[in-house]
């Protein structure tokens, strides 16, 4: 019999080479994917009684012959009758298919499996495509079926002996008429499909090379771990299919299994990844499965994108990957799926929290991205995530975000009644400041993560009566401010010559707020501090919070003058007696050693002080050193 093959388009195989170019690989995922469904199909009526026979070998098997050029998918499945043939491969399983190409080519491949086009996929890379097949059904005769491109097709009498099914394709190309190509197109789509495949032999080292044994290869696991109970399995199976798939990666912090059915199909296993450079993190490392074939390794849209760090499985028919994927981010089941994913998450680490907190400590600061990250971005996840989120102080000592606020909440506690919690994001630059808020009984936290200023700003948001405050941002003595400021008292003319005084010897760079203050006579006699507001409002634009009017201002600082400290008296006094006599002020501070000496410590201490300035500091210390400890004898 000879026909023409059922589309309304008048040739639809240059459309499925021209759409498809890209993604052609995928033949060799839907000519296995119908075999292996042929062969469950098999499976499943010999379970059910409705086949007696002998159901022999049901491997799916793949010839190559790389010089002819001819590669064939073998199975030992339902096959076809001529009838079904001419249903299934003739009349192309809906009738408007060019149409339906046009419109989605941008998607072709990922929906061309789930439109009965398939098996068509074949004429991506052959010139040729011939099927042999014979049915289960009693009484069944073999029929081949062989078409060369054009919409006309020959069907006739088979000689196949055997039930099931053989596609044979004639290459067009060199490309895929190798082994290892071959090998790695079954590695990437069909490692974990349901049925055994087998692609070639075992090979041994025998004599000094690699040669085929009399075993047949298979290439894929067909149980992989997600499609198991999460009871059967230890952690060491668990990491070791992290390994199998991420050979190069360090082992995962955590795992998650995913196990669904109601109301949708799910599977999968989730890893938390160990990061070890915060900034390469690696996106788009899960890959997507249905029915244990290989979909995509692009998740973004279905699950949450701080998810989208994770690494690992998803195994879901009810994905819809037959829509556009700006849909898929509307679509109900995908939403229902990915809300799905985000408890699942929360509820393991909410667990683990509450059954084995040291191990959540140990991986925190290693897991702490994703949490925040998450948190920032998912409401739900965050509600979810403050009970199980931790802080850390700079003692390394971690807290639930409840158990912090109780410890602090005594000591430190401001005139407004909101209890305030410090923190640090650098160990080292900060540690004068650390160490005089310890010393006042503080307890500081480390925030040293890249989204912490994000971070800090939500845990107002979510922790009532709570602000926080870097360590740096204030003298000690008003970082948690018990009582009104009582500010000392000065004309206005000395608070300008005071502002002016010190604004000409700071660098220029910057913006300047200079304040008196009474900090007590053995206080330090200026200091350099950021205001929180500001600061935070800078990094967080610098990290893109859509705030870039912070970003664009300099950096501005507060000096406060401890009018209390005898140094700043005895300065203040010079300088009036200087302006007094007749100078200017800029010749007075360009002048005086005091100045830039108390000026050089206050931006040491903020590590503020560089370059030129820090090595007239060092010369002008040397100098003064030398006076103070050998002064009285060299006189
Ligand atoms: P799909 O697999 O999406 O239905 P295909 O074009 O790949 O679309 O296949 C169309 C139909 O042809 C299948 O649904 C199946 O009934 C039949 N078919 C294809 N390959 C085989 C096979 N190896 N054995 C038995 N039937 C097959």
């Amino acid at each position: 019999m000879n026909g023409k093959i059922g589309v309304t388009t008048e040739n639809i195989f240059p459309v499925i080479k021209q759409f498809l170019y890209s993604d052609h690989e995928i033949f060799l995922r839907e000519l296995v994917a119908n075999a292996v469904d042929a062969t469950e199909k098999m499976k499943a009526l010999a379970s059910s009684g409705e086949f007696k026979g002998e159901l022999g070998q049901l491997d799916v098997r793949i010839e190559l012959d790389e010089k002819k050029k001819i590669l064939r998918v073998i199975d030992r499945g339902i096959g076809m009758t001529e009838e079904e043939v001419d249903k299934y491969i003739n009349q192309i399983a809906f009738s408007s298919a060019g149409e339906f190409l046009e419109k989605y080519k941008d998607q072709i491949g990922s929906i061309i499996g789930h439109f009965g086009l398939g098996f068509y996929s074949a004429f991506m890379v052959a010139k040729k495509v011939t099927i042999d097949t014979l049915s289960w059904k009693e009484g069944a005769k073999a029929v081949t079926w062989s078409c060369d491109g054009s919409p006309e097709f020959e069907m006739g009498a088979s000689k196949k002996k055997d039930r099931g099914t053989v596609i044979t394709l004639y290459l067009e190309d060199e490309e895929f008429a190798v082994k290892g190509k071959i090998s790695s197109l079954l590695d990437k789509y069909c490692k974990f499909m349901p049925v055994p495949i087998v692609f070639g032999k075992e090979q041994e080292w025998k004599d000094g090379k690699y040669v085929d044994t009399d075993k047949d290869k298979i290439i894929n696991n067909i149980e992989p771990l997600w499609t198991r109970q999460p009871s059967e399995l230890k952690d060491e199976d668990y990491l070791k299919f992290y390994k199998a798939l991420y050979p190069m990666h360090e082992d995962p912090m955590f795992h998650i299994h995913l196990n669904v059915d109601y109301p949708f199909n799910l599977t999968g296993i989730l890893y938390f990844p160990k990061i070890k450079e915060r900034m390469a993190i690696e996106k788009n490392k899960i890959q997507l499965y249905c029915n244990q074939m290989f979909v995509t390794d692009h998740v973004d849209n279905i699950v949450p994108d701080f998810l989208t760090l994770l690494h690992g499985v998803i195994d879901s028919p009810d994905i819809p990957l037959n829509v556009s994927r700006s849909y898929l981010q509307s679509d109900a089941s995908v939403k229902k799926i990915s809300g799905y994913i985000t408890k699942k998450v929360a509820d393991r680490l909410e667990e683990i929290f509450k059954t084995d907190r040291p191990s959540l400590e140990a991986k925190w600061d290693n897991i702490k991205l994703f949490i925040e990250y998450g948190m920032l971005s998912d409401e739900k996840f965050c509600d979810r995530a403050m009970s199980f989120a931790l802080l850390k102080n700079t003692e390394g000592k971690y807290f639930s975000v409840d158990e912090y606020r109780s410890a602090i909440e005594a000591g430190q506690k401001d005139k407004d009644g909101k209890v305030v919690c410090l923190y640090a994001t650098d160990l080292q630059a900060q540690y004068a400041f650390i160490d005089a808020a310890r010393g006042k009984g503080y307890d500081v936290l480390l925030m040293d993560c890249e989204l912490d200023s994000h971070f800090v700003n939500l845990l107002e948001q979510k922790m009532k009566d709570t602000r926080f405050a870097r360590v740096d941002s204030d003298s000690v003595d008003r970082l948690i401010p018990t009582e009104e400021r009582v500010r000392p008292e000065m004309s206005e003319e000395d608070k300008k010559s005071l502002s002016d005084l010190f604004k000409a010897v700071l660098p220029k760079e910057n913006e300047y707020t200079v304040e008196a203050d009474n900090l007590g006579a053995d206080n330090v006699p200026v200091l350099i501090t950021q205001s929180e507001f500001m600061r935070r409002y800078r990094e967080m634009s610098a990290l893109g919070g859509g705030m870039n009017f912070y970003g664009e201002l300099p950096a501005s600082y507060n000096i406060t003058v401890n009018m209390e400290n005898p140094l700043i008296a005895k300065l203040f006094g010079e300088q009036k007696a200087a302006v007094e006599a007749g100078g200017k002020l800029e010749d007075f501070a360009a002048g005086s050693e005091l100045l830039h000496q108390l000026t050089d410590l206050a931006l040491l201490s903020g590590g503020m002080l560089k370059g030129k300035a820090l090595s007239d500091f060092i010369a002008r210390s040397q100098k003064v050193t030398a006076d103070a400890f050998l002064g009285k004898e060299n006189e």
